[in-house]
């Protein structure tokens, strides 16, 4: 029996698949499969209740799921959009045959002319980071948490300690406050926060939920459920320093100690990744190593603000449209970006020029650490300055946009440098 064949199918229906669906279709790309492991559309937006979604691209402060909902409407009136919720994607083969899996029609394949990996992230778990103790019932990591609270309607304990203050934790200690529980800290080995400065204020400040900076938990109590946590200082090195212990009593531990692009698929079919962000190494049109493979969103590198997510979902379903209809232009020539000093990831990863290219490209940079007076700059061959910027701060969990236009690429040479100095007045 023949496969069925789409133009394109795109493997995660959150909002990075959501508008590269929106986006193919506006860009020609006739049959598009969505498919999407969960029960609804929409991704991990669906358990982000609280606002703040959506300022850059329509101007308001939506909710997670108002935004998503959104997308999903715009999906919708696209009949050629196909969804399959419910469904699993087990393997992606290097001829473009997806293999999934769902309780209705079991084990089966469909053909795609080109493939979008949007499978977001899942987070670090206790195992991960190896906490020493016994393994009590009352773990979790923040985003399952989330899922219990704002999904289940399940309280994870009444007297709660959190460890990283990423965003999804800072956002979990309000949430669990305003449920009535009693958040006793929040724990970062960092001397800083990773999340955004609005977290810090709104979750953690205005609720008095203290924040201990370069501490850890060094052991989790408790035999059927956690009794409390012991916590201390690090040094310089993260190494807890001997003698600077104390115990907080708790009934529930939440783990809030980063992401992991969801890259397994991507892996396995060839795809090659970035040993920093831990996503796919992409060009500009988010074109991966393999010619037809496309990636956006969270599965690429991790984004606080998800218009930017929509954005590169946008960039991935136009490109690969046209990849499928046999549009996309050929390159001539390659450009790689390479991060320097205080920047420690840059996405994409290369620049590729044609001739038809008109499009700005946007680099999404991060620093190491947080910085201040910092000056970015983008430099191309014999140390010709392209672009740059001036931030009087910068913090790892921010995400730091440059755009420019494609045509001062022309002669930069085989790489551009993205590197920082400190600037006299920022
Ligand atoms: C707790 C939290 C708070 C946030 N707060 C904000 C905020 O206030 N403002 C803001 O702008 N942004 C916020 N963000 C960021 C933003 O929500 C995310 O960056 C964005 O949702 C990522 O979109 P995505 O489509 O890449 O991934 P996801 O939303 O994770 O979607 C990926 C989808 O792929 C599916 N999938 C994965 N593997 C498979 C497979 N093999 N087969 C089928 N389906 C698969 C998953 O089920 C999932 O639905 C927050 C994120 C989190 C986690």
């Amino acid at each position: 029996m023949n496969k069925r064949l789409y133009d394109l199918v795109i493997v995660g229906g959150g909002p990075a698949g959501l508008a590269a669906a929106h986006s193919a279709k506006l860009n020609g790309a006739k049959n598009i499969l969505v498919i999407e492991r969960d029960r609804e559309l929409g991704g991990i937006l669906q358990q982000c209740i609280h606002n703040g979604f959506g300022l850059h691209r329509f101007h308001q402060e939506l909710t997670g799921p108002g935004y998503a909902q959104r997308y999903i409407k715009l999906v919708q009136e696209h009949p050629e959009v196909e969804v399959l919720l419910d469904t699993m994607v087990l393997e992606v083969k290097q001829n473009k045959t997806v293999l999934a899996v769902n309780p209705e029609l079991g084990v089966f394949e469909v053909q795609a002319k080109a493939v979008i990996f949007t499978m977001g992230c899942r987070e670090r778990t206790r195992g991960a980071i190896r906490i020493p103790g016994k393994r009590p019932a009352g773990v979790f990591t923040a985003g399952a948490a989330q899922r219990m609270v704002n999904m289940e309607g399940y309280i994870p304990g009444k007297k709660i300690v959190i460890l990283g203050s990423g965003d999804i934790g800072l956002i979990m200690a309000r949430r669990l406050t305003l449920e009535g529980a009693d958040v006793q800290a929040v724990l970062e080995i960092m001397p800083y926060s990773n999340g955004l400065t609005r977290n810090i204020v709104q979750c953690l400040d205005d609720y008095e939920i203290p924040l201990h900076l370069a501490h850890t938990i060094v052991a989790i109590h408790g035999q059927d459920r956690v009794t409390g946590v012991t916590c201390a200082r690090v040094d310089a090195n993260m190494k807890p320093i001997a003698g600077t212990e104390f115990d907080i009593e708790c009934d529930c531990v939440l783990l809030s100690v980063g992401l992991i692009p969801e890259n397994e698929l991507s892996e396995e079919v060839g795809v090659s990744l970035d040993t920093k962000t831990n996503g796919p190494v992409v060009d500009q049109r988010r074109q991966t190593s393999l010619t037809g493979f496309f990636a956006a969103g969270n599965v690429v590198h991790v984004h606080d603000l998800v218009d930017f997510v929509s954005e590169e979902g946008e960039i991935a379903g136009k490109y690969a449209a046209l990849y499928a209809q046999g549009k996309l232009p050929e390159n001539y020539r390659t450009i790689n970006i390479l991060a320097e000093n205080a920047i420690r990831t840059v996405v994409p990863q290369k620049i590729v020029l044609d001739h038809a290219s008109i499009d700005p490209v946007r680099l999404f940079m991060r620093v190491g650490k947080p910085e201040e007076k910092l000056l970015v700059e983008v430099v191309g061959a014999q140390g010709k300055v392209l672009a740059t910027k001036r931030l009087p701060i910068a913090k790892p969990g921010e995400m730091i946009v440059l755009e420019i236009p494609i045509d001062k690429f022309a002669d930069a040479g085989e790489f551009v440098v993205v590197t920082t100095r400190q600037a006299v007045k920022a």
